[in-house]
């Protein structure tokens, strides 16, 4: 990996890569898909995916472009290359969903624009749900948070990949400060005690779950 292909993936071709864009909450305006659109067009890019993430993923990007592309996406191009939060998803919740109990959408901003560039020991998956269908795939995330009609619900832990975990249940009928307050701490932990690469999921299989109590306030 070099400077300039940092944070972009090498494809199954071998010489063309893949970039991420940054979409909090997986919300876009006219003008991002405009700039996507454009870029794509301009760079001749032969393939934008969306990913489950709720990005965008511009596949096929040759390596002398890579820098370009990321300048001309702008903020949008400014996905996290860190280990650390990939991504926060979310479903519309309260604000556009008939079944929704919370406001998903700016609690997902808010914990995107939190941990924006934060470095942690492996990648995490953030998914919010305004309500408990889980729309935002919450007890398969890192980080999972579900709305109910008494506040929020946590879960800490849960994996969708291979060794699927669902999270384990932490809180519940939280206000979104107590939320975002117990994010930080159980997220803090897991820093300080976590191993390089160790997803949540495989940390609480090493460290037991007993900590997440104490993590809680509890
Ligand atoms: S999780 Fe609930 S609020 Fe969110 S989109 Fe699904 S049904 Fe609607």
């Amino acid at each position: 990996m070099t400077d300039t292909t940092y944070g972009a993936k090498l494809q199954r071709d071998g010489r063309t890569y893949a970039i991420q864009t940054r979409i909090p909450a997986g919300v876009v305006t006219p003008e991002d898909l405009e700039t996507i659109a454009r870029v794509a067009k301009e760079f001749h890019i032969p393939l934008i995916k969306i990913t489950s993430g709720q990005r965008f993923l511009l596949v096929g990007v040759q390596e002398q472009d890579i820098a370009d592309v990321r300048r001309e996406l702008g903020s949008i191009g400014s996905a996290s290359i860190t280990p650390g939060v990939r991504y926060v998803q979310s479903c519309p919740g309260i604000a556009y969903c008939k079944n929704g109990t919370q406001d998903s959408l700016s609690l997902a901003r808010e914990i995107s624009d939190e941990y924006a560039g934060k470095e942690f020991p492996a990648k995490i998956k953030i998914g919010v749900s305004g309500c408990p269908r889980c729309c935002g795939e919450s007890r398969v995330r890192d980080i999972g948070i579900m709305g109910t009609a008494k506040g929020w619900t946590l879960f800490f832990g849960g994996h969708s990949g291979f060794n699927t975990r669902q999270g384990e249940q932490v809180a519940t009928s939280l206000t979104s400060d107590e939320i975002l307050d117990l994010v930080r701490n159980l997220l803090a932990y897991y820093k300080t005690h976590a191993q390089p690469k160790e997803r949540t999921s495989r940390f609480l299989e090493r460290a037991g779950t007993g900590w997440l109590a104490e993590g809680a306030g509890k």
